[in-house]
């Protein structure tokens, strides 16, 4: 659990946490992270009233989402009893998790600390059609069930990624030309319809960013912003410890800012957006010219590697431009740390120097003293993670 609220498929089960939920999150959150073990660290922790601790800590012992278990060092006897710090639960359920791209899909089962039970990987045109890919998910994911054998009883939700908006009010996917087949469709909804179990949606990106807060490079932090470059490229935002989506789902949609007034049309309508200039596509397209075969992110990680002056150049150029367009958001944001995922992420070292350079040239000063740089920890995994980190936060 975490303290993200989600885009719930039910309508009518989203909006409704508010403060209480969030709060509740913090509690969790401090206990998970070890900042905290008894009533009193909490309200040091998280500045809550004792009341407000008292009533959250309660009614997570009653819901056996934490545990009171005999502390360990015991120094605090008094009276005859004990000492009893809190700690989590340790749970057993299982989750599904879907991460749909432009050209895959993943599907994986996992456990509640986000082992991978079992999981399958297929190239996909998720593109040119809704009802292939979603029905190739559910297929797969029928696969995956029928696996586990008597462990589906364990399966308490899911949560699927696509690289589009998606409306956090109705879950939907927003109108535009970015994923043009599947504006309007409700994903979770639908899958939810198969599988009997409660089903989330998210933006790709912000399933990065809650990956890598929950098991990768920014474990623990509040103020992160999480860059997905990939065939797309947009940004996961999470502020004061929540993800932010915007009104309609389209906030960090930082792919489509124009860096080129003059440069090729993008699929959006503008002319130069930064995905025309920097995403795999263009990388990979770029860097053909000098080389028969057609070229992958793989052999161009393995260029990286070799000191390639042609590779270096390119991905540095693609950072460069990135990292443009992230220092404003830099600006405005304040964030502990920038972190870099997505496939082109796999041929990191230029690319985050890139970044990191064009972040310290235009950039307040004051703000990159303190920000941390660095590439995801999770790479193409991070967002089947941040699937199951979503759907094991489910209600
Ligand atoms: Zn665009």
């Amino acid at each position: 659990m975490g303290p993200y609220s989600c885009a719930m498929a039910d309508p009518n089960g989203r909006d409704n946490d508010g403060l209480r939920k969030f709060n509740r999150g913090r509690v969790l959150g401090a206990v998970r992270a070890g900042r905290a073990t008894n009533r009193a660290e909490l309200r040091t922790a998280t500045g809550l009233a004792r009341s407000t601790i008292t009533g959250l800590v309660g009614e997570l012992l009653a819901e056996r989402v934490l545990v009171e278990v005999p502390d360990a060092h015991d120094s605090d006897r008094r009276a005859g009893r004990p000492a009893r710090r809190l700690r989590v639960a340790p749970r057993d359920d299982l989750v599904v998790a879907v991460d749909l791209g432009h050209s895959h899909c993943r599907v994986g089962v996992l456990d509640s600390s986000a082992q991978v039970i079992h999981d399958e990987s297929a190239p996909m045109d998720t593109d040119s059609s809704a009802d292939q890919a979603l029905d190739h998910a559910s297929a797969v994911i029928d696969r995956l069930l029928t696996a586990i054998g008597p462990e589906r009883s364990r399966v308490v939700g899911g949560a699927i990624g696509l690289p589009a908006p998606v409306n956090p009010s109705t879950g939907t996917v927003g109108p535009g030309n970015v994923l043009p087949q599947w504006v309007d469709r409700h994903p979770a909804a639908e899958l939810q319809r198969h599988l009997g179990f409660p089903v989330a949606i998210e933006n790709d990106a912000n399933l990065g960013a809650l990956a890598e807060i929950a098991y990768g490079a920014a474990r623990g932090l509040h103020d992160v912003i999480y860059v997905k470059a990939s065939t797309g490229i947009g940004a996961g935002l999470v502020l004061g410890g929540q993800l932010y989506r915007g009104s309609t789902g389209r906030a960090g949609e930082i792919g489509h800012v124009p860096v080129d007034p003059t440069g090729p049309l993008c699929r959006c309508g503008n002319r130069g957006c930064l995905e025309t200039v920097a995403s795999v596509t263009q990388v990979l397209a770029m860097m053909q010219p000098p080389h028969d075969q057609p070229l992958t992110m793989a052999r161009v990680a393995q260029l990286v590697d070799a000191d390639d002056a042609g590779a270096n150049r390119v991905l540095g150029d693609a950072g460069r431009t990135m990292g443009r367009v992230l220092a404003d958001m830099v600006n405005n944001l304040n964030p502990e740390m920038l972190v870099v995922g997505g496939e082109l992420s796999l041929a990191g070292a230029p690319l985050l120097a890139g970044v990191r350079e064009s972040i310290e040239r235009f950039a307040q000063p004051g703000i990159v003293r303190d920000l941390r740089i660095c590439l995801g920890e999770l790479g193409e995994r991070a967002q089947l993670l941040g699937a199951a980190a979503l759907a094991l936060s489910l209600p």
